[in-house]
Formats: C-alpha cells, structure tokens, sequence
C-alpha cells in the first residue's frame, strides 16, 4: 500500500483553497485539493468581501485579482427608518465565479494540485492514516484529512454523528440593476413578516445587483414566505423579483461548543459554521484556514494528531471570538419570541454600536475588542427605552403592524 499524503484537504473554495495556500507557506508540501465540481464552479453568495478579507489575503500570500465593486457605505434600514454608514474602508463586492477560480489557479501555481470531480463519499479514520472513499471508486490516504467541503460537508457529519441542528437557510439571485447601487442594503424589514433575519442588495459589477434573504433557524419559515418578504422588499427599490431562478442554499451558525476536530481530522470554513448573525462566511473561512494550517502544520512536525487543542485555538484567535460574539447577538435578534423587537432596537438605534459594527465589517475594529463601547450601547438603550420603543413603534407604522408596549408578535 502507498504511504498515506501529509494532508488532503476536502473542497476548493475558499476554505480550502486558503488552507492550501497557508499549507505551502508553513513548507508542507505533500498536499492534494479534492474537488467534486468541475471548475469553475459557482456558489451562491451576496459576494462581499469584507475588509478583513484583503488582510487575510494578504496573510495568505494570495491576491484580490478579479473585478470588484468597492461599497464605500452601508444602508441599514428597517421599516419607515433608514441609517446609512460610512464605511472606513470598503467592501469589496465580487462574483464568486470569478473569486473562487482566482483562488485555485494561485493555488495550482503554488505547485499544489487540486483533483477536480473527485468527489468523497466516505471516511475512514484509523490509527496511522485516513482513509478516503471517492465516488469513482478510488481510495486515498493522508496523515490528516482537512474537511473544507462546505454546508454539506461530510467530515462535519462524521465529527457530529446524528447530533440534531437547524441551518440557517439562505436565497439569492443576481439580477440586473433598476438604478446605480454604490451602498450595501441591509433590510430588516422582513423581520416584520415573520422572517428572522434580513434582506440584502449589494451593487455587483456589470451594473446588476446581487439580491437575498437570511433567515435564522428558531422561526419556522417555509420558502414561499422567505421568498415573499424578499420581493416585498425589493420591490422597494423598484427591484423586481423573477418568479424563478432564486437559489436556495443552507449554512450552519457557529457554535462555539460543537467539535470541529477530532483525530486526524479538522474542519475550515462553512464545515465548521460561519457568522449566525450576518451569514458572512468568506473572511471567516480565510482567518480560520490559517489557523487549521498551523495546526495541521505543527502535527506533522510533532506526531500529535489529536487536534485537542484546535477549538480553543479557535476560540482565542480574533475570527473565533468575533463568531461567538455574532450567535450570541444572532440568538438575541432573531430570537423567536417577542424579545428581537428591544435586541434590534438596540441594534438600530445606538450610533456607537453602528459605528463599529461598520469598522468590523470594514476590518478596522472587532467587536470583541470593543466590549465596553458594547456595554456603553447597552446601558444608554436601557436609560432611553422609551424613547427608542417610540421610535422602533414610528418605524414600523405603515408596515401592517401595531407595536403596543409589549411589542408584537408576528
Ligand atoms: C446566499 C448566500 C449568500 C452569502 N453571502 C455572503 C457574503 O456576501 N459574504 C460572505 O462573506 N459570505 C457569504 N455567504 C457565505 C459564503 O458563501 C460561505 O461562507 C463560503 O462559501 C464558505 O467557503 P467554503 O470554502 O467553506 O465552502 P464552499 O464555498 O461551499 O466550498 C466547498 C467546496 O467543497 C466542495 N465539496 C463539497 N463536498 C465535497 C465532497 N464530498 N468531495 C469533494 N468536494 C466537495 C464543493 O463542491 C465546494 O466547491 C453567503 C452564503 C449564501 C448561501
């Protein structure tokens, strides 16, 4: 039997791709990408690239080398009422078509290769190696098998066993742009509907527009519902919505607590749960592959495959912290009862707390860093609640809701 590879990393997106790159930088060169698309694959996405991308990029030795619309401001808007932030560096809009090829051709140039159509459909941990099942038939081994396969990822089932979770269910579509589009639209108005979570529409090269919807799992939404409060919401913008060709896709929260290794095995990227709060995933996916290299790294120096150290290093690292802090603030806002409305109140309405979570997007700041400016926000809701339950109420006016002391209940 052949010696098993040092590493076999799952997927050629972004986790993947990154994690390979890292690998190559840290000097581990016996390293193969399984991909079971043809590539270029597309994936769908809103495409934005937040600022903490390029640093990770950067960090990563790979370029930003596709066509990008740089969004210099949010608009945040829910209801009747509308903020727009400047942004201290922009967000990168791009089509992940594009992006991700970019990514595995500096990936192939490195050296690395990355087989495409290989898809996996088993595993097989044992004591020197693992082995993997592709649907071809062929079998491949490696000392340390790194899933970066996705939502669907298939070393996140084995980690997870039959351990029950509800994803977090996404829908986009790229259409053509009624009007210009230079701010990125985050909508919270179909939280009014029902829906926990928001709408989007970012500016896309080309003059189109890249449109969505995220909704969190606590309130059961079926998809002609999410698909509604979307149009509803568009058609604000004079956007049409097509009957069909909006693609659905699913994504797994973050939680802290759940395994993301075990023996020989580590996962990166959305096999791990991306950001609950905002469905970002692209820069989570870049940060978090450097950390899955260098652990992967120092177990082929070292011998230790146990990876018991990879969730805490995770934890402490800033994407880890920020991803606890955002499904914490995710279980607040999108929680099924009434209690979102005083949690997006809180949200909305505090310019500190708009402030940085635009230099988080922007990758200028981190919201873990900046906890007492957080608990500043949240005193100053606690002494002006009325005030702003008087505003969150003027807000929804002429939305089809009545906001009485308590709230609603949609
Ligand atoms: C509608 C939508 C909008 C989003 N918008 C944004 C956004 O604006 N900004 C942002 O940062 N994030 C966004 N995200 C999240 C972002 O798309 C993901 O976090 C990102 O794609 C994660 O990259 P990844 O490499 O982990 O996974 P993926 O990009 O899913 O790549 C996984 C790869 O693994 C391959 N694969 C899977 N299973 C196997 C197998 N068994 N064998 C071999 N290969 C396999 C797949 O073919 C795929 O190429 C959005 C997500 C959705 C669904």
């Amino acid at each position: 039997m052949a010696a098993p590879r040092d590493v076999i990393v799952i997927g050629a997106g972004p986790a993947g791709s990154a994690t390979a790159a890292r690998l190559h930088r840290l000097g581990v060169r016996d390293v193969l990408v399984l991909e079971r698309a043809q590539l270029p694959r597309d994936k769908p996405c809103g495409g934005g690239l937040t600022g903490r991308c390029r640093a990770a990029l950067d960090a990563l030795g790979l370029q930003l080398a596709v066509p990008a619309i740089a969004a210099q401001r949010v608009l945040i808007r829910f209801g009747a009422y509308e903020r727009s932030v400047d942004l201290p560096r922009p967000v990168d809009v791009v089509r992940r078509l594009d992006f991700d090829a970019s990514l595995v051709a500096q990936v192939r140039s490195l050296g690395i290769p990355v087989a495409t159509g290989a898809r996996v459909v088993r595993l097989a941990v044992a004591q020197e190696a693992v082995t993997l099942h592709l649907a071809s038939g062929d079998e491949l081994r490696a000392r340390v098998v790194i899933g970066a396969d996705g939502a669907g990822s298939i070393v996140r089932k084995h980690l997870r066993g039959a351990t029950r979770a509800v994803p977090l269910r996404l829908f986009m579509q790229e259409l053509a742009a009624p009007a210009r589009r230079e701010d990125l639209l985050f909508d919270f108005t179909p939280m009014l509907a029902g829906v926990r979570g928001y709408a989007w529409a970012f500016p896309v090269a080309g003059g189109r527009v890249n449109v969505g919807v995220l909704h969190s799992p606590p309130a059961p939404r079926t998809s002609p519902q999410l698909l509604g409060a979307l149009r509803v919401t568009l058609a604000r913008e004079g956007i049409e919505l097509p009957a069909r060709g909006v693609q659905g896709w699913l994504a797994w929260g973050f939680e802290p607590r759940a395994p993301v290794a075990a023996p020989r095995l580590l996962t990166v990227g959305d096999a791990a749960g991306i950001d609950a709060l905002t469905g970002e995933g692209i820069a989570v996916a870049l940060e978090h592959a450097q950390i899955a290299a260098t652990a992967a790294a120092r177990a082929l120096a070292d011998g230790d495959f146990r990876f018991a150290g990879y969730r805490a290093a995770l934890a402490r690292a800033p994407v880890g912290r920020e991803l606890a802090l955002d499904r914490w603030l995710a279980a607040q806002v999108y929680a099924a009862g009434a209690g979102w409305q005083r949690w997006l109140r809180r949200l909305l309405f505090d310019r500190d707390f708009a402030e940085l979570y635009a230099a988080r997007i922007a990758g200028t700041g981190s919201l873990a860093a900046a906890w007492r400016a957080l608990a500043r926000a949240y005193l100053r809701d606690r002494l002006d609640s009325s005030a702003r339950r008087l505003r969150f109420a003027q807000a929804c006016a002429g939305f089809g809701v009545e906001v009485g002391k308590r709230g609603f209940a949609p």
